[in-house]
């Protein structure tokens, strides 16, 4: 064993105590504990490399999952007291998301409706903060930043969807946090609303902008602009406002409850309950 002990002191290589640990059986640990005191200065000279990039190695690890576990951890289920919508529209500048040679990229409907939206939800009294307003590229921290930097949020990320299969063609929902999912199906029943839809679901993903939202946080896919009937229909400017106002008329039913659509917000306050998404009643006023 003092064999195995001055390979240790005096060749501190990784490799010699990796040969040692590996000939006694030991624990790394228990090599260094030994002999520490008797040659604490040499080995701190030998080691001051390694120290210093373990710390960075435990700091950067440390920051990975800051990153991973706080915002799971922290959810806050404003899914029903919210003040601000969170408008995100998809892509933008290099990243044209779907492209389809006949008609615009994603990221130019996508930010249409995103802007229809976020005027319909101001005029139904609820802030809004857009990630972009204009044809710029965003990374996706950067949208998750904006949203969780807000009080009392939602989150809502407009796309439209793509597909080598051009027959298919229907509304899809996606969010991550169960705090999400009232939100996402009320969105998805209300895009139904509108003629000739169809019901590809509500999912849960693990995308980026849902996994680490600190708030209830949703992303609509709008249709398929690979399929020809909603291609054609994403290129017309009215079915895009329709398209925004269904989505603000869940996202203002989610909050205030069914019926209050584009109403003021005294009336809003004086709705009672928000009704539970299976029982909503047809909204009496439909805006346009
Ligand atoms: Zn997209």
């Amino acid at each position: 064993m003092q064999q195995h002990k001055k390979q240790v002191l005096f060749v501190c290589d990784r490799r010699e105590i990796t040969r040692w640990q590996a000939k006694s059986r030991r624990p790394l640990g228990a090599c260094f504990r030994k002999n520490f005191w008797r040659k604490r200065y040499f080995l701190l000279l030998t080691r001051m490399p390694r120290l210093i990039s373990r710390a960075l190695a435990i700091a950067f690890v440390a920051s990975l999952g800051a990153c991973t576990t706080v915002p799971r951890t922290a959810i806050k289920d404003t899914s029903r007291t919210f003040t601000t919508v969170v408008v995100d529209a998809g892509h933008g500048g290099k990243d044209n998301g779907a492209y389809r040679r006949y008609g615009p990229p994603e990221k130019i409907v996508a930010l249409d409706v995103a802007q229809r939206l976020e005027r319909n939800l101001r005029e139904s009294q609820l802030k809004t903060v857009m990630t972009r307003s204009s044809d710029v590229f965003i990374p996706l921290n950067d949208r998750v930043a904006i949203e969780n930097s807000q009080k009392k949020a939602i989150f809502v990320s407009i796309h439209f969807n793509d597909s080598r299969r051009r027959g298919i063609h229907g509304f899809e929902t996606y969010y991550h946090s169960g705090t999400s999912a009232e939100l996402a199906n009320r969105i998805q029943s209300k895009l139904m609303t509108i003629p000739h839809s169809m019901n590809r679901g509500v999912h849960t993903a693990n995308f980026r902008v849902l996994r680490l939202a600190y708030y209830p946080a949703v992303l609509v896919e709008c249709g398929f602009l690979s399929n020809r009937s909603e291609g054609n229909q994403a290129r017309d400017a009215e079915y895009r406002e329709l398209l925004s106002e269904r989505i603000a008329e869940a996202i203002v039913e989610q909050r205030y409850g069914p019926g209050v659509y584009h109403a003021s917000p005294q009336v809003a306050a004086a709705q009672p309950q928000p009704a539970s998404p299976g029982s909503e009643p047809t909204p009496p006023a439909v805006h346009h």
